[in-house]
Order: structure tokens, then sequence, then C-alpha cells
């Protein structure tokens, strides 16, 4: 008898990043005509390291 129901990852999408294991991040610049300009910078999920998902483990 097996009980093998355990197997397998348990992934929880990262609620940081929405599982998509980036950041958007909107920056507003001025340029030198004293305009603002709106720019969207991508940055690495810091929580999930860019996985998408928790770690295991992590609560
Ligand atoms: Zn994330």
């Amino acid at each position: 008898m097996s009980d093998d129901a355990t197997m397998g990852f348990k992934r929880t999408p990262c609620p940081d990043c929405h599982g998509t294991g980036e950041l958007r991040i909107d920056s507003e610049n001025i340029n030198e005509d004293f305009e603002v300009e709106k720019q969207v910078v991508i940055t690495e999920c810091p929580r999930c390291l860019g996985l998408a998902f928790l770690p295991q483990g992590a609560s």
C-alpha cells in the first residue's frame, strides 16, 4: 500500500508580483523642458526572486 499524495510541489503565486516574477514601478522624470515623462521600470521581484511563486516553507 502506498500513499504518495504528498508528491509534487505546491506553488503559491507570489502576491507581490501577482505571479509574474517582476515588479513594475511607475516613475516620473522631469526632462530638460520641464515636462513630466512617465516611464515604467521593470525590476525583478525581491520577494520571490523572479520565480513568480513563493519558495516552499515560506509563510
Ligand atoms: Zn514576486
